[in-house]
């Protein structure tokens, strides 16, 4: 069912060219986006309409979800996903909330100080995917942080579904009045993006969007990035697991299969030093896979050569291969598991020992679940409050502090030829400016 890669007796040069990993050829699809992007560009709320009944299958009249469906959604919620969500909702903005930076002021020189100011954007959109499934919980992760930056403005889209009348999933409508967001559309795919890129006669433009989707959305985003800021690229999602011979095989398999359930393209990736495991983990998937719910999506993710488990020498070994692997989620499932913590680099999030898995964060550790994948953990982060926030730094020197530098400024000035730069200073004060 999963296939074992075995790098025991030395580690190849470069780990990343023999571990498992899903590809996403988001390039091949700018070109069937690019065309969505300037229909939406050009004939805005129409092209948006025709869109959504091209590609959703759904006859809307407007893409503004009404303030009333937001209420009755909440109001037919069942009590215990109001609940969960609600308690999700408090974790997260106990966690985002300290991520708020202060602003710092720095005295270079008596009379010269710089200040870095954290100030939010002005307008986001946040894109909640729908597509095949319902991702309640990513709205959750998307407003809490924009809200704890202190974004004034705030707009949720997600697909319009056919069986609710082309409103997005109720489930998704009663989070967004759990969280206090009005302005919420009845759009998915590229089409989304570029409504929020571009606006229309509905929607005005936002500054940044945010937010997982499939790779229409995530192609738009590479597409329209500079015209409005992104969070990272969503690729397809992805576990590690680095365990030793103290790992429970029943906890690793079933984390393995939780993560596999998200799509066919899914990685599941296990890292041990322990054969005995890794033969229990074998014996336990199959079983364990049969009696779940998505059982053919879950198989055909673990038989997929972007899953696997991988066999090494020993933790050290064990370390090194999840650092260049650099998975969008990490658990650590061995004796000492926040020792073995402490020494990852690469991860866009660490789930230490047993009684930290990913599903705990996907929903209710805090902690934010859209997390960069396709080993873009070793230069990138999740979403956070940071991701919404711009560091303007604030220059001010007194005339003195100006003096002080004024003679550096033009050497500086003059040995990058640029000597109107110079003279910009001296003209505050006596010195002779040159013509
Ligand atoms: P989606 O909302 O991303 O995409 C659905 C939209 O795609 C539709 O509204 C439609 O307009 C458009 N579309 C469909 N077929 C098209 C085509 N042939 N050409 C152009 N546009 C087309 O929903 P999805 O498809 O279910 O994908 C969601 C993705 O988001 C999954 O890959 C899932 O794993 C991922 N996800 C990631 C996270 C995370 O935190 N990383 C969280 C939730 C979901």
């Amino acid at each position: 069912m999963i296939s074992r890669i075995d790098l025991r007796g030395s580690l190849p040069g470069d780990l990343r060219d023999v571990l498992p990993r899903a590809e996403l050829d988001v390039e091949a699809a700018l070109d069937k986006v690019r065309p969505i992007c300037e229909a939406v560009r050009h004939h805005g709320a129409a092209a948006v309409r025709e869109l959504t009944a091209r590609f959703d299958g759904v006859e809307i009249e407007r893409a503004r979800v009404p303030r009333e469906a937001l209420r009755e959604a909440l109001a037919g919620l069942r009590p215990e996903v109001r609940a969960a969500l609600e308690e999700s909702i408090r974790r997260a903005r106990l966690v985002h909330r300290d991520q708020r930076r202060a602003d710092v002021t720095t005295q270079v020189v008596p009379g010269g100080t710089v200040t870095e100011r954290w100030v939010p954007v002005d307008r986001v959109g946040l894109y909640v995917p729908g597509g095949r499934a319902v991702y309640p919980s990513s709205v959750v992760m998307n407003v809490v942080p924009a809200q704890e930056a202190g974004v004034a403005s705030l707009a949720v889209t997600s697909p319009a579904q056919k069986e609710f009348g082309g409103l997005p999933h109720p489930t998704i409508l009663a989070a967004c009045e759990l969280l206090g967001v009005d302005e919420v559309y009845a759009v998915g795919g590229a089409q989304a993006v570029a409504m929020f890129a571009y606006g229309t006669e509905e929607c005005p433009a936002v500054t940044m969007v945010t937010g997982p989707g499939n790779i229409w959305v995530t192609a738009a985003k590479r597409l329209l990035k500079g015209l409005i800021g992104i969070d990272s690229e969503a690729g397809p999602t992805e576990i590690a697991i680095l365990a030793d011979e103290t790992a429970d095989p029943v906890h690793v398999a079933a984390d393995l299969i939780s993560q596999a359930e998200h799509d066919v393209i899914a990685a599941a990736v296990l890292v041990t030093d322990s054969v005995e495991l890794a033969e229990a983990v074998e014996k336990e998937l199959p079983a364990q896979v049969e009696a779940t719910k998505h059982s053919e999506r879950i198989a055909e993710a673990l038989r997929g050569r972007q899953s696997g488990i991988v066999l090494v020498d020993g933790l050290d070994e064990g370390v090194e291969v999840v650092n260049a692997y650099a998975a969008e989620h990490l658990e650590i499932h061995t004796a000492d598991a926040a020792a073995v913590a402490a020494r990852i680099r690469n991860a866009g999030a660490i789930f230490v020992g047993t009684y930290a898995p990913v599903s705990l964060g996907d929903y209710l550790a805090g902690s934010n679940h859209v997390l960069p994948t396709s080993g873009c953990a070793c230069h990138s982060s999740g979403l956070s409050v940071q991701t919404f926030l711009r560091g303007i730094h604030v220059i001010d020197y007194t005339r003195e502090a100006l003096a002080e530098a004024a003679a550096h400024v033009s050497v500086l000035a003059d040995a990058e030829d640029l000597p109107a730069h110079g003279a910009a200073v001296r003209a505050r004060f006596d010195w002779r400016v040159p013509s």
